[in-house]
Formats: C-alpha cells, sequence, structure tokens
C-alpha cells in the first residue's frame, strides 16, 4: 500500500533510509527534511577533510543522487502534530505523512562556561561541514590552536590541525585521554604518541571561562593556568537532538525510546541513528545507524515486516595519521565479580605500543590495541564473530610469530573465514564481497558499488584492495548464474 513517508533529518541515517525505501520499488512517496544547507554528507569524513587529506566534494554521500525521493534542504522541523499525521517546518510549510521518521542525530555539546554564549568567531564545535569550514577558516593563517575535550573526535580535529601546521594543545578534564575506549596505561601510551606527533597534552583540569577577541582565544583553567592560540575546537560530547520528539510527547530517555522495530511510543513514528535510544543505550556511530535505517525500510516496503534491529558488537578506531588504535568491548572494564575473565596486556610506551586483551570462556570480550599490531584485522574479527581465540595467545598480543606458533593471520584474505566482516560501518563481509567479484565486480570501487563496503569510515579500503588482489591471483574471472543472483541479493 503507498504512504507517505516523511523523514525529519537528511544525515547519514536519513539519507540512508531515503535510499533503502526507494531501492525497495514500491510507490511510497518519500519526502527528506534536512535543517542544514548541503546535500547529505558523510559526517565521518569531516576528520579527514580537516586533516587536508580529502576535499570537500569527497564527503558528499554516494547515495544522495538516488532519484525518486523529493529532499529539502535547509528546512528545519519545528513540530509535529501526531493528531492530525503533520510536520510543520520553519518556512512555513506542513507536510502530511502515513509513516514519520525521526533522523534527527545528534548535537555538539557547548559547555556552560563563561565567553561561550553566543559562540565567538574563533571558537568553533566539530560536529557539521559548516563547523569544519569555519575550523578551516580560523586555521588559516593560524599558528596555534587548541581543542577543549580529549575524546576520540577532540583528537582528531587535534591530529588534523598538526597536519595543517598548528601548534595543537588538547585539554581534556579526565586523568587519561578517551576514558571510554581506554584504560589509564593505553592513555599515557596515547599522549606519548601524540607528543612525537606535536600534540600537547593537558589532563585531569575543568576549563573554568574562555575569553576571545580578533586577536585570538584563552582559555583558563580550574588550576589558576591560562592557555592561549588562535582559535579553539570544542569538543566536549554530543548529546542526541529529541526536542522535537519531546514536544510531540514521545517516550524520551536519553534519546527516543524505540523497540526492535525502531517504533517510538506511536507507532507512526519510527527513530533511527544518533537520536534514537534502543534497549536503553544510545549509539553515536554509523553503523547502528545505517543497520536501523535497513531495518525500517524493510518494514516500510514490506519485504520484512518482521525485520528488528539487533545490535553488534562495536569497533573503535581513531582516524589520525600516525596513530594505530583500536578499541572494542569491555577493555576498560575492572575484574568485576562475575566467571573468571583473563586479562593480558603488553605496554612498550617508548614504541608507543600497548595491547590488552581480556579474554572469557576462550571469547574476546574487549581488547585495546594501540600502536603498529599486525594482529589487529584479526583481534577485531575473532571479537567480531565471537569466535574461540588461539590457544597462545601471543601472537594476538604483539601481533607476530613465538617458535611453532605461527603470527595471527591478519591480513590474509585466503585465511579470512567467508563470514568474517570487512566492512563494519556496513555490515559486508568476505564471502559477500567475494560473490560479487565473481559476479563481474573487479575493482574495489566496482566492489564498493555493488555492496557500499568502504563508503562509511573508510577503514577498510586497504582490505578491499587486499581482496581484489588476492582474487585477481586465485580465482578465474567467471560469471556463474549463481553468482549474478548472489550481487543482487547483496544490494
Ligand atoms: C567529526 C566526526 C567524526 C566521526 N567519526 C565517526 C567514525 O569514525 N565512525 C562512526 O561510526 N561514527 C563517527 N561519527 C559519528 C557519526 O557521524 C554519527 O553517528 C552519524 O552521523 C549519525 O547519523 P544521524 O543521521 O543519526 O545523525 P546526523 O548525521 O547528525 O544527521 C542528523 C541530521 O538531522 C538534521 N536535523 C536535526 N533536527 C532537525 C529538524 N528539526 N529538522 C530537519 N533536520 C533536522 C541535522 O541538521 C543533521 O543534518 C563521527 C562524527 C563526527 C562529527
Amino acid at each position: 500500500m503507498s504512504q507517505r513517508v516523511v523523514v525529519v533529518g537528511y544525515g547519514m541515517a536519513g539519507s540512508r533510509l531515503a535510499a533503502e525505501v526507494h531501492a525497495r520499488g514500491g510507490d511510497h512517496k518519500v519526502t527528506v527534511l534536512g535543517a542544514e544547507p548541503h546535500r547529505a554528507y558523510n559526517r565521518i569524513m569531516l576528520s579527514t577533510l580537516l586533516a587536508g587529506k580529502i576535499a570537500e566534494p569527497e564527503v558528499e554521500l554516494a547515495e544522495v543522487a538516488g532519484q525518486g525521493v523529493d529532499v529539502r534542504t535547509g528546512v528545519a522541523v519545528t513540530a509535529i502534530d501526531r493528531a492530525a499525521r503533520e510536520v510543520h517546518t520553519d518556512d512555513g510549510d506542513r507536510y502530511g505523512y502515513d509513516h514519520l521518521v525521526l533522523a534527527t542525530g545528534s548535537r555538539a555539546l557547548v559547555p556552560p562556561l563563561p565567553g561561550l554564549d553566543p559562540l565567538p568567531e574563533r571558537v568553533v564545535p566539530f560536529r557539521t561541514l559548516d563547523d569544519c569550514r569555519r575550523i578551516l577558516a580560523a586555521a588559516e593563517g593560524a599558528r596555534s590552536a587548541l581543542v577543549l575535550g580529549g575524546g576520540l573526535l577532540g583528537l582528531e580535529a587535534a591530529r588534523g590541525l598538526t597536519a595543517r601546521g598548528l601548534d595543537v594543545t588538547v585539554v581534556h578534564p579526565m586523568g587519561h585521554l578517551m576514558e571510554r575506549q581506554l584504560d589509564p596505561t593505553a592513555g599515557a601510551v596515547l599522549v606519548g604518541t601524540l607528543a612525537g606527533l606535536g600534540v600537547r597534552t593537558v589532563l585531569a583540569v575543568s576549563a573554568t571561562g574562555v575569553a576571545a577577541d580578533a586577536d585570538g582565544v584563552r582559555l583558563d583553567l580550574a588550576d589558576g593556568r591560562s592557555l592561549t592560540a588562535d582559535l579553539l575546537v570544542l569538543s566536549c560530547g554530543v548529546r542526541p537532538d529529541t526536542a522535537l520528539a519531546a514536544a510531540a510527547g514521545l517516550t524520551v530517555e536519553r534519546g527516543v525510546v524505540v523497540d526492535d522495530r525502531m517504533r517510538t511510543s506511536d507507532r507512526r513514528i519510527s527513530a533511527i541513528g544518533d537520536c534514537a535510544q534502543h534497549d536503553g543505550a544510545l549509539t553515536g556511530l554509523v553503523a547502528p545507524a545505517w543497520a536501523q535505517a535497513r531495518v525500517v525500510a524493510q518494514v516500510l516496503a514490506g519485504d520484512d515486516p518482521l525485520a528488528r534491529y539487533r545490535p553488534r558488537p562495536v569497533v573503535t578506531r581513531l582516524k589520525a595519521a600516525g596513530i594505530d588504535l583500536a578499541a572494542m568491548g569491555d577493555a576498560t572494564d575492572g575484574p568485576g565479580t562475575g566467571e573468571p575473565v583473563e586479562e593480558l596486556t603488553f605496554a612498550d610506551p617508548a614504541r608507543g605500543t600497548y595491547a590488552r586483551l581480556r579474554i572469557r570462556d576462550e571469547r574476546l570480550t574487549g581488547a585495546i590495541l594501540l600502536g603498529d599490531n599486525p594482529a589487529v584485522g584479526t583481534v577485531v574479527q575473532l571479537f567480531d564473530r565471537g569466535a574461540p581465540v588461539p590457544a597462545d595467545r601471543r601472537s594476538l598480543l604483539l601481533g607476530r610469530a613465538f617458535g611453532a606458533v605461527p603470527a595471527a593471520p591478519a591480513a590474509s584474505p585466503a585465511l579470512m573465514p567467508d563470514v568474517a566482516t570487512v566492512c563494519q560501518c556496513n555490515d559486508v563481509s568476505k564471502g559477500t564481497l567475494v560473490a560479487c567479484w565473481r559476479s563481474g565486480a573487479r575493482t574495489v570501487d566496482a566492489l564498493s558499488g555493488a555492496t557500499r563496503a568502504g563508503t562509511g569510515c573508510g577503514g577498510c579500503r586497504d582490505a578491499l584492495a587486499g581482496i581484489v588482489d588476492w582474487l585477481a591471483g586465485a580465482e578465474p574471472a567467471e560469471v556463474t548464474g549463481w553468482d549474478r543472483e548472489a550481487m543482487e541479493v547483496t544490494r
């Protein structure tokens, strides 16, 4: 049955949902309303844009080119009238819906410090393309920058600005960097790695105020110190954008509360992506946002009305040149009181290396790998699939062979099982890529076009290239009917 589907938010989740609904055919009329003035872009790649490794056109999301979807940019939804089943926009329009999807994402948190309301020109949060443009404009001709917040995004911003030649200091209120993903030892090793790359770190002190004028910015700290620079980037966390949902009377806790089918407390309204709270948890990452978009599309299109969102284990990687860091699972937790946990750690701060594995019942439940560790691919796969770890753990911890114990077969596509996930953002397995290759997708771009692998954070593009090389050397280039079918189902 034809439905009017209205999507609020033209970010990574909203644009994917529209593309997924459209790709499934049917005669739904899909309208996407986005507050930002731009076509949907890959927010993840803003860190790479800031570092000068890509140009602005490269952040646009490929799928926004999809036709058949009515997209309105620069239009903010101001209210939801659930009784009339319509949304109101800031340009005075109203859009009726049969099903409404909230994909309003998160907003950067601006700390309540004196001097930040209104935000001075040289003080910029790091969330949107416009923020990124403002940071780059302020960095032009600047010599120094401060970054407030030593989480993942703050460090990516800091590294990006050093790559542009700025002298950067990160100020973080906690005792160690990235405390949500790292333990204190890993945090300390990371401080050393950053120092080697020109990023200074000030830890365990809060900011108390900001003063900015045309000449620069001063950040006052609780210990009486003041730091000055040409610009200040705020990376103090995000808050799900739930204002519309709350005003409409939907159940909102930290995010908009949804069930396994991403339905809110009103069955005609779904919520996906950063704004949604599923099973008590917020996600804040693109892989769950895209998985949730697929579930809503499957339900709306009717091809799987019982589709359910099932969270997958999360792997966090820092996208910063010169720093190899992957963290996953419960590696920062204390010993706990439950079943026995096997803890393995190795630290070599002088070489910027730290590894921690947490194993329960022969399965990895968490890991931190900092520095060049060839076993990172294997560790991620074992964690992702919940597969048993090798009897000799040293090959995982150190990524190299010990006597008769072979090194972890990290990068070899031949040894990867077909079910291994190659693209975490789009949940694409090696088996799917092999099927597409056999069907004629013989380059990284062709595989990416067929499966979307590599279109999220881009961290798997080297692995895709490895798979293409391996297949080119190992397989006859035949296309079979079965393979063509396999490619169809992966789209
Ligand atoms: C610099 C940076 C790097 C990141 N790196 C990674 C990474 O490496 N890996 C990862 O998984 N995640 C990363 N993330 C997080 C990832 O970008 C988000 O999880 C993802 O964008 C969530 O998608 P979303 O559509 O829910 O929200 P968003 O992408 O934020 O989109 C929400 C959109 O809704 C719009 N909107 C809000 N309210 C309204 C309204 N009332 N009317 C109309 N439109 C509205 C907003 O303007 C926005 O355009 C990163 C984020 C940033 C900022």
